[in-house]
């Protein structure tokens, strides 16, 4: 291995931190994190000193602002996105009978809110460019009678969501999308949210507005809404309007509670406020980045397909190891070392031990599986400053000159 010139970028010269140099930066840069300004603070100050703690009118005001966002009828607000995604599964009336296609390039959560409901899973393999579910492999891996198609919008990209429509129609399953990381994505014009019949947001801190904890699912379909609802408040039917005058309730079906509270909502529609601006930070940072790193030989750039506005929640290079006398690990760790904040999305979900003893095996999802061993993820949120951006630009540009090969 030989050291490489010294690198136009690298202002703290060319030897690497991991090997004893002067770190690009001193401190540590996450890849995500949250943004709390002076407005969101108040807002959650007037709702605890409010009549209400939780299931109090900051729900709904939330519920509406969210809806209004992203252009549905509906948005029901959970817990958490796990919650939501439990809710939309349940939602979508999944049971043991029913077979879930998704993919295995996400959080394993989008998997397991099949296994919540009994359902049983098959991953297709994804998209070499963009990493979203591959239509054709979704063709291939649907049975035909029903269940669901759950596909996530990764890093922020929009899914085919046409064609897996076409898809979900001809076999009879209902299309889920997962757009935890997707907030303010567009779709050949429409807004992510707004077209699937089923939805999902994260509000978690890493996401593009946050409650906390917290998560959404959206719908433009009344009856799938009231489920969402029934599901989330232990399977008791909404009485709202009815408990001033009547202490009568009925729990119809087995439900949960998963609701969120009332400050989480002051918190999540103060958030919204930001929403835009911090979208078009998100995307003046990776415009930096792809044109600083497109012109590199030893990386791959992520791919943003002309049809769609993608919100990156993330920005993932991926390493073209036959150029790199190294491996992932080795770059993930000179990275940590120059205090970047790295990280890898996603070990792909049938590769952890739950889903092995479930049976699945290794090397069924060529691209998803390749994709992995190549990712990192680099710091992207809307707080980042030029200065945080520069230090990234010219860390990678210094690992990735030196461990050039
Ligand atoms: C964050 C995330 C979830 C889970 O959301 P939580 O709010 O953390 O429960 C699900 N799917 C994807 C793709 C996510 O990124």
């Amino acid at each position: 291995m030989s050291a490489s010139p010294r690198t136009p970028g690298a202002s703290a010269g060319s030897q690497l931190a991991i090997d004893g140099g002067t770190p690009v930066r001193s401190t540590m840069l996450p890849y995500g994190r949250h943004w709390i300004s002076a407005s969101d603070v108040t807002a959650v100050v007037d709702a605890l000193t409010s009549d209400f703690l939780t299931t109090g009118p900051r729900i709904a005001q939330f519920e509406t602002a969210f809806a209004t966002y992203v252009g549905a009828k509906h948005a029901v607000a959970f817990c958490n996105g796990t919650a939501a995604l439990h809710a939309a599964a349940h939602a979508a009336g999944l049971g043991p009978e029913s077979q879930v296609v998704t993919t295995p390039m996400t959080f394993v959560a989008t998997a397991n809110c099949a296994r919540f409901v009994g359902a049983s899973v098959t991953f297709a393999d994804v998209r070499p460019d963009t990493l979203t579910l591959d239509p054709a492999a979704v063709r291939r891996a649907v049975s035909g009678r029903g269940g669901a198609i759950i596909t996530c919008d990764y890093a922020g990209e929009p899914s085919d969501l046409d064609e897996l429509a076409a898809i979900a129609h001809d076999c009879g399953a209902v299309l889920i999308e997962d757009a935890c990381h997707a907030l303010g994505a567009r779709y050949r014009g429409r807004t992510i949210g707004s077209i699937a019949p089923l939805t999902v947001f994260s509000l978690h801190p890493v996401k593009h507005v946050t409650t906390g904890e917290g998560g959404v699912v959206t719908t433009n379909d009344q009856e799938l809404a009231q489920r969402l609802r029934t599901f989330r408040t232990h399977g008791i039917e909404d009485r709202r309007g009815l408990a001033e005058v009547t202490w009568q309730y009925d729990m119809v079906e087995l439900g949960y509670n998963y609701r969120i509270t009332d400050f989480q909502c002051a918190l999540g529609t103060a958030q919204l406020a930001h929403a835009d601006a911090w979208l078009t930070r998100r995307r003046t940072i990776a415009e930096r980045y792809q044109s600083a790193f497109t012109h590199l030989p030893q990386i791959e750039v992520p791919t943003a397909l002309a049809d769609r506005d993608h919100a990156w929640h993330l920005y993932v290079i991926r390493l073209r190891l036959d150029r790199i006398q190294s491996d992932r690990a080795r770059v993930f760790r000179a990275l940590r070392a120059e205090n970047v904040g790295v990280n890898v999305h996603y070990i792909p979900v049938p590769w952890h031990s739950y889903y092995q003893k479930l049976g699945y095996r290794r090397g069924e999802w060529p691209v998803a599986e390749r994709a992995y061993e190549q990712m990192l993820s680099l710091p992207i949120f809307p707080a980042m400053t030029d200065a945080d951006v520069d230090d990234v630009i010219d860390a990678v540009t210094k690992v990735v000159a030196y461990y050039a090969s």
